[in-house]
């Protein structure tokens, strides 16, 4: 039986992961401090014989007794109101926090696989990304804690490949949505869905023109799971690039949710990446990967899952 450790197993895509990689027939241990997850979110792991959730902060230390076949490095604040809200533990876990999961694979001769993020990209003046694009970040801005200690991270993880031989791996995740995102985590399409079904403003930042491109959860971790067990280094994009502008997102969500809020424009914040849209041709080549789930059944799972959970655990990070 191989085994798997889940950084971060405890958050949005972590707990998803843990899910599927039992699925496969995996023994899973799921490390979080819970500081943006919550136990909540592996509850209905937690009965499986093979499932370990066990508390720790990864930038103190990672030690995991026995043998160990993958390490999926998740464990990072990811909503912009998160990192914005722990800078110096953002910077913390993607470089302290990545030496130590790195370091774990390393002794147990694992496969490593990195969640960095489309956010490498910065406000990107190449559309769409490839992988072979170096970004256009502001490492001082506000967000520059999130997307520096991602680009640290993918440094850290090449050079343990280099160095160190470990069969390391570097995932550019975009924008993914679906059931066990937090309401309050301030991103786009929890705000969205929870105004809508409350019937509060929808609150479009700038004119609303800005995109994004919005995977499914399942997608997302079939893409994942593929790039884990591919033995590809990357970094390898992983998202849909279906674009749309956050106007019109914000219109769909409000449709799904079948809603009459009205839509207000709030000020965009510093640095918001004006357009992203990830080129998928390597996770298409070496893969045979591509999104399947279309945006709007993606969006109905999303905002049902809204509408049966608004009171879902909230950790002290939401305000
Ligand atoms: P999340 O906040 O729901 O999950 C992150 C998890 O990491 C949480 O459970 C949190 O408690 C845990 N964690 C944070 N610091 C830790 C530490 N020091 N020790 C142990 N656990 C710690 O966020 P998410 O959306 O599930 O994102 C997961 C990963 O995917 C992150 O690395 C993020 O950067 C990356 N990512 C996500 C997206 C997205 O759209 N969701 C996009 C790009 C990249
Ligand atoms: N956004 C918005 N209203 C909100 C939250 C976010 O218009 O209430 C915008 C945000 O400014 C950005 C886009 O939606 O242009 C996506 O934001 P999100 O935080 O979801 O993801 P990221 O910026 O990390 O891609």
């Amino acid at each position: 039986m191989k085994r798997s450790v889940v950084t971060g197993g405890a958050g949005f895509l972590g707990s998803h992961l843990c899910e599927r990689l039992l699925d496969e027939g995996h023994a899973v241990v799921c490390l979080d401090n819970f500081i943006t997850g919550t136990p909540a979110n592996v509850a209905h792991l937690t009965g499986h014989e093979h499932f370990r959730l066990v508390r720790c902060d990864v930038t103190d230390y990672v030690h995991i007794a026995g043998p160990v076949d993958y390490v999926l490095h998740f464990a990072s604040p990811a909503s912009p109101i998160d990192y914005l809200n722990l800078p110096i533990h953002t910077l913390k876990v993607g470089s302290i926090g990545t030496l130590h999961a790195l370091g774990l694979a390393k002794e147990k001769r694992a496969r490593f696989v990195l969640a960095s993020t489309s956010e490498v990209y910065g406000d990107p003046q190449i559309h769409p990304q490839p992988e072979g694009y170096w970004g256009h970040v502001n490492p001082v801005g506000p967000r520059g804690v999130y997307d520096e200690a991602k680009r640290f991270g993918e440094a850290l993880t090449m050079a343990y490949r280099r160095s160190h031989g470990v069969d390391a791996g570097i995932v550019r995740i975009f924008n993914t949505h679906g059931p066990r995102m937090r309401p309050n985590d301030g991103r786009a399409i929890p705000t969205f869905a929870t105004q809508a079904l409350r019937g509060e403003p929808i609150t479009v930042a700038g004119d609303g023109s800005q995109t994004r491109s919005i995977i499914y959860v399942d997608d997302l971790v079939e893409g994942i799971v593929r790039m884990t067990f591919s033995g590809h280094p990357g970094p390898m994009n992983i998202g849909n690039p279906h674009e749309l502008s956050i106007l019109e997102l914000a219109e769909l969500v409000r449709e799904v949710a079948k809603s009459e809020s009205p839509v207000t424009f709030v000020p965009r914040p510093e640095d918001d990446p004006t357009v992203r849209q990830p080129d998928i041709s390597l996770a298409r080549r070496i893969l045979g990967w591509e999104p399947a789930v279309d945006l709007r059944s993606g969006l109905d799972s999303t905002v049902s899952w809204f509408r049966e959970h608004p009171d879902v655990a909230r950790p002290d990070v939401d305000r």
